[in-house]
This record gives C-alpha cells, structure tokens and sequence, in this order.
C-alpha cells in the first residue's frame, strides 16, 4: 500500500517539532484515537547514542558511530500505550531520557551517515503505513508524501517551562537554566541537519503554546482525512 494513501489501514501521519514541542504525547494520543502505530524517530538516535557510549566508542569517529548505525540491534516497540524502546535485548526506555543522553544526542544526529541508515529504517515504517511518525525531518526527508504532515510549535518560553517540569519537577528559574542546553542548544545543533523550525510547502503548523494536551492532538486529528478517522 503507498504511503500517501488516506486508506485508515495505510494512512501516514508525520509529525516534526523542536524539543519541548510536545510532539511525542501528540503523537502517541493521535495514534491511539486512530488505532495506528506510532514511531519516536528521536528515541532511535538516542538509542545509538546510548550503544555507542555503552561501548565507549569516541562520538566523533563519525565512520565508527556511522557504521554501528548499521548494526545497531533495535526493537522499537510501536504501541503508543507502550512505546519500549530494547537494544541487545537491554530495555533502555528509561536509560535513553538522561541528561547525558541528551548532551551528547546531537553529535551522533548530525552525523550523516547515521541519517542515511536511520532515515531509511524509517522508511520502511512509512512504506507500511497505518503510522503515527515523529521527529525533526519526517515531513520533509521520511515521509514527504505522507497525507498529514504537521509541524508542532511552541513558544520558547513555553518549551521551556514544559522540559523543566519533566526533567526536574519545576519550573522555577534553576531548573529553566538548567534545562535551557538540552533545549536550546540542542535546537540549534539540530538545526543543521534538519529543517524543523519553518513549515515545508504543504505542511500545517499547529502553535501548542496556549492548548492543552488534548487540545492539541485534536487540532491535529482534524487535518486527517474523515475516513482514516472512523
Ligand atoms: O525528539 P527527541 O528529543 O527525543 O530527539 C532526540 C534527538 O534526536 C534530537 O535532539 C535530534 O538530535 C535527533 N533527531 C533527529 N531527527 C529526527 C528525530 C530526532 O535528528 N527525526
């Protein structure tokens, strides 16, 4: 079935957002309201990330990091009610959240051969179809012919606010410091590598910076063509 089918079995929701967008509670919600599986792009480069730290390899031998790509052992669980994220067989769900998994993320992301062999895993979701996919260049590298493309935003402040409530609990202004590298900085490394801060022609911006959650996956479930909804 071709990805850009609005058939409910085949449909292909992509999602792109800078961090503290609220992309992966969006797109777990619009994936479970549909019945559709759901792909965090984000938890596979954070998955490299962590083999390769575990194995202590230098980050920036980009031909190394590049090749463990190829190799990397992932089972990415696509239920949006339980999104596991197993390498080796190890459940690092909780393990690739870290602060230092989040410092050091980038450096593998922005490594293009990682892209090619991460994209293309990717792919074959999309190819499949019946798919909730999020990340930073799904709507325009991934899936670029996906029926829904959506790009989810955010104030800064409110990106902010949102990653310090759920790194430390608090978002008083200790904790926004000290989350403002793993947002900002991040942002901006990111940047070089994808396009996620200005929509792609036919893509739709949805602003979640003053909708709640459920607000928000609605907003979304609308731009879905009715019969992928019954
Ligand atoms: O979305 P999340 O914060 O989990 O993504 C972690 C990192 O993975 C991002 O900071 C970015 O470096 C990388 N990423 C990417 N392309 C994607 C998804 C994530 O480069 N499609």
């Amino acid at each position: 079935m071709p990805a850009n089918s609005s058939r409910p079995d085949s449909i292909v929701v992509a999602i792109d957002g800078p961090s503290g967008s609220g992309k992966s509670t969006v797109a777990r919600g619009v994936a479970a309201r549909l019945g559709l599986r759901y792909v965090d792009t984000g938890a596979m480069y954070r998955a490299l990330t962590w083999w390769a730290i575990s194995l202590d390899v230098d980050l920036a031998e980009t031909d190394r990091v590049a090749s463990l790509a190829r190799e990397l052992p992932l089972q990415l669980g696509t239920d949006p009610a339980d999104p596991h994220v197993f390498v080796d067989g190890n459940d690092i769900g909780d393990a690739i959240r870290l602060p230092e998994i989040s410092a050091a993320v980038s450096a593998v992301a922005t490594n293009l051969g990682v892209r090619e062999e991460l994209v293309r895993r990717q792919r074959a979701f999309a190819a499949e179809g019946g798919v909730v996919i999020e990340g930073r260049d799904i709507t325009t590298v991934v899936a670029p012919d996906a029926p829904v493309r959506v790009l989810l935003t955010a104030s800064e402040a409110t990106r902010l606010a949102r990653r310090a409530l759920e790194v430390h609990g608090s978002d008083d202004e200790a904790a926004l410091e000290a989350t403002r590298d793993q947002v900002v900085r991040r942002d901006a490394d990111d940047s070089t590598v994808a396009t996620f801060t200005v929509a792609a022609d036919g893509v739709t911006v949805v602003d979640s910076s003053h909708l709640t959650p459920d607000e928000t996956i609605e907003a979304v479930l609308t731009l879905v063509p009715a019969e992928a909804r019954q």
